[in-house]
């Protein structure tokens, strides 16, 4: 599919993008490409060290002058208060922003459900769904603000049939479905759209480190990085409440 190829270049300037989970992996990635396509950012992740050296290879690279900010915040840990300090920061130096991507998430343990820990079951909604509703609540405004703001949220492979010992991350990514749902309805006449992206396989440290002895074929990061771009630029503005699978879409 032509649309789902390398755009040309430039295609995100004057668009500001905020992605959670910068620091490492899928995240990482699509924000190194976001700027590359011109795009100013928001890079949200815990580790202050490896969000600074995303933040130094985007500039080294010198693609395009763009602006980066970059937020420590550990989502296990995010409030309301901690959204408020965000937005009042992100407001110093963007009036407002034209794209989430809601990428960070833990795996949790591997247990069945009658030996899972509820800790960890806690943790892993802190982190893979809660943090996307009190984000997305919070960044709403600066969103509206925008023309054509987009909203993705990251779902998985789990999410087309229950996956046996992963009960929290599996249940966390249907209700990421189920939100992406709930607030496309609440935006549909708005210019504001709404989207998951399923990466399928893809080979990160979340995709190595959990299953060590897969066999199957991996995508690299930037394989599937034409639907995060597509999803992004507004030639998608006419798409909402959908998941792209990348699987299907990447060939
Ligand atoms: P990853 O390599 O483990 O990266 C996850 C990112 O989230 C890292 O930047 C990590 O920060 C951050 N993060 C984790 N916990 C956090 C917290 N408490 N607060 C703030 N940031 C936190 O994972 P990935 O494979 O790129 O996954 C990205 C997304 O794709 C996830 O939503 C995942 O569910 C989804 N996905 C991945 C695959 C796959 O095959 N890889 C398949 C289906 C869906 P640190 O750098 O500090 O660890």
């Amino acid at each position: 599919m032509n649309k789902y190829c390398f755009p040309k270049k430039k295609f995100l300037s004057k668009k500001t993008i905020l992605v959670t989970g910068a620091s490492d992996g899928i995240g990482k990635t699509a924000s190194i490409y976001y700027a590359k396509y011109g795009a100013n950012l928001i890079l949200l992740g815990r580790n202050l060290n490896k969000l600074q050296q995303v933040k130094s290879h985007i500039l080294e690279k010198c693609f395009f002058r763009v602006e980066i900010q970059i937020f420590e915040i550990d989502l296990l840990n995010i409030n309301e208060s901690k959204c408020l300090h965000l937005v009042k920061v992100i407001k110093n130096s963007f009036p407002y922003i034209n794209g989430i991507l809601h990428n960070a998430s833990i795996l949790g343990e591997n247990n069945p459900i009658i030996n899972y820990s509820s800790v960890i079951w806690q943790n892993v909604f802190k982190v893979n769904i809660y943090s996307v509703f009190l984000l997305t609540k919070f960044l709403l405004p600066l969103i509206l603000e925008s023309v054509n703001g987009s909203i993705i949220l990251t779902s998985s492979n789990v999410v087309k049939k229950g996956k046996a010992n992963l009960g929290a991350y599996t249940t966390s990514k249907f209700a990421t479905e189920g939100f992406m749902k709930v607030l496309h309805e609440e935006y549909r006449n708005s210019s504001v759209r709404v989207n998951c992206i399923n990466p399928g396989r893809v080979r990160t440290k979340m995709r190595i480190t959990s299953f060590q002895n897969e066999k199957k074929k991996l995508f690299l990061t930037r394989e599937i990085m034409p639907v995060y771009l597509y999803l992004m630029s507004d030639e998608s503005i006419k798409d909402s409440g959908k998941v792209f699978n990348c699987q299907e879409l990447i060939k």
